[in-house]
């Protein structure tokens, strides 16, 4: 297992965000959890320490413990990518497809309990009683029976779910029952998720927050959106008609994009009104969905709009082996697009080793984008959308999962509810990027609702007082 380095941020850095009341909240919450906490370790372990919405939320959450001297440890475990992929295909039953899988054999779940095994013996020596263990998602799972006979206590945290069950999801927690069941509580993004046999006392939802101040979200102005989006040549100023793909554009900051970068060249003016959707290359996120939309019902009306659709490199996500096969699907999709078309569409992977390079580049494609797409088919939350409301972008999103919970249809976003029907989703794209008035209403108000829900603040008060139960 790899220990993973966790800066500290200090709490303080939220008060201008908050009302004087919730500030000093925050302030008693974490007096609170010294208190519990004292001579005791808050561990999280997941299955990465970039990409994805875990990895996003540890990164900045884990940095506001540590800046409230809680002794928080970060671990990534170690797996082969036979143990990612049968994870993967958990993770996906839980969203409700198998994606040409007919199940879990027992070669399967030999596999996964051999890796698991690997990584619990690490943990021997490292973890002591009385210390407190977060387990993210299905990867983690298979640690909690060796960490609670360590005196651990154990908590998992499934980030993923889908509101029916169906005998899909149903294989996927049949093959995680044996593993979750010896943690102490459950906590899940929606009441939802939980399944129906988890005893409802030990059943907790906490719903996932953003960091207003990390590189993906700080602010930035407009002068320094458009000159990151120009050094990275994920967009044009009209100065340099033979673009060269935005891969070869080491600009000062030194963020060189892989082979691959952006497959429509050149890339957008500046100027262009810009539809974007980030996300992992996931069939469930449904980036080929996105671009038939865009150029199907979107691009015959719009003929001066762009999209972007960004994801990772895919060569650099280890936990998600799926990766490669969907963008070379959705590079696919584009290919087959009619000339006109594609030249507006633009298919952009971004690097991910370099984590602050990635993220000031999310950050500047969601401040530049006039309207902001999530289009998922399952979503277990959607911290890509939580990010664009931060921003004051206008956003359409599927109301599926957690996306809904995040938007109130027409007051801060519009919602689309079948993610399946490419036309209303591109007469709603249509219809806000005809009218910057009331792009800017739902803007304004989404970040509202961010502020108010989905900051970390609330976050961490609601982990301490699962913390406080746990003692009781
Ligand atoms: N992300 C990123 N670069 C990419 C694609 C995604 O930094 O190329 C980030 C994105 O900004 C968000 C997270 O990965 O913070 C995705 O989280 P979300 O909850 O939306 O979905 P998940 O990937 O966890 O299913």
């Amino acid at each position: 297992m790899e220990l993973v380095d966790i800066r500290a941020q200090p709490l303080e850095m939220l008060a201008g965000l908050l009302e004087p009341e919730r500030f000093e909240l925050l302030m008693r919450t974490a007096a609170r959890a010294r208190e519990l906490l004292a001579g005791r370790i808050v561990w999280n372990i997941n299955s990465t320490a970039s990409g994805g919405g875990v990895a996003e939320m540890l990164q900045t959450l884990l940095a506001y413990t540590r800046g409230a001297q809680v002794d928080t440890r970060w671990l990534v475990l170690d797996g082969d990518p036979r143990f990612f992929e049968i994870t993967k295909a958990v993770h996906n039953s839980l969203h409700g497809s198998l994606e040409g899988r007919s199940g879990f054999d027992a070669a399967d779940r030999e596999h996964y309990q051999r890796v698991m095994a690997a990584n619990a013996a690490q943990l021997h020596g490292m973890v002591r009683a009385g210390d407190i263990v977060l387990l993210h998602d299905p990867q983690t799972a298979g640690l909690a029976e060796t960490l609670a006979r360590l005196g651990a206590q154990v908590v998992w945290r499934c980030h993923i779910g889908r509101d029916q069950t169906n005998e899909i999801t149903d294989l996927g927690w049949e093959f995680l029952c044996e593993h979750v069941t010896p943690a102490h509580r459950f906590v899940f993004s929606r009441a939802s998720y939980a399944p129906a046999w988890l005893p409802p006392e030990r059943v907790r939802v906490i719903q996932p927050s953003i960091d207003p101040f990390s590189t993906k979200n700080n602010a930035l102005t407009e002068a320094e959106v458009r000159q990151v989006l120009l050094e990275v040549g994920l967009v044009h100023d009209g100065a340099d008609p033979d673009h060269v793909q935005f891969q070869r554009r080491a600009g000062s900051r030194g963020v060189l994009l892989p082979r691959g970068g952006l497959l429509s060249n050149p890339p957008p003016h500046e100027d262009a009104p810009l539809v974007l959707q980030v996300s992992r290359w996931d069939r469930l996120k449904d980036m080929p969905g996105v671009l038939t939309g865009f150029a199907e019902h979107v691009a015959p009306y719009r003929p001066d709009a762009h999209l972007v659709l960004a994801g990772p490199d895919v060569s650099g996500v280890s936990d998600d082996p799926e990766g490669m096969q969907v963008w070379a699907e959705c590079r696919a999709a584009w290919e087959c697009l009619p000339d006109r078309e594609r030249a507006r569409c633009h298919l952009a992977t971004l690097p991910m080793g370099d984590v602050d390079a990635n993220a000031l580049i999310v950050n500047a494609l969601q401040r530049h984008a006039t309207v902001v797409v999530q289009k998922s088919l399952e979503e277990g939350f959607g911290l890509t959308l939580t990010e664009a409301m931060w921003k004051g972008r206008a956003v359409v999103a599927s109301a599926v999962g957690g996306l809904q919970d995040q938007v109130t249809e027409g007051v801060d976003g519009l919602l689309v509810k079948d993610p399946t029907d490419l036309a209303t989703f591109g007469s709603l794209v249509t219809r806000l990027l005809a009218d910057p008035a009331l792009c800017a209403a739902l803007g304004s108000r989404a970040r509202e609702r961010v502020r108010h829900d989905f900051l970390g603040d609330r976050h961490l008060t609601q982990w301490v007082e699962l913390f406080a139960d746990l003692d009781s």
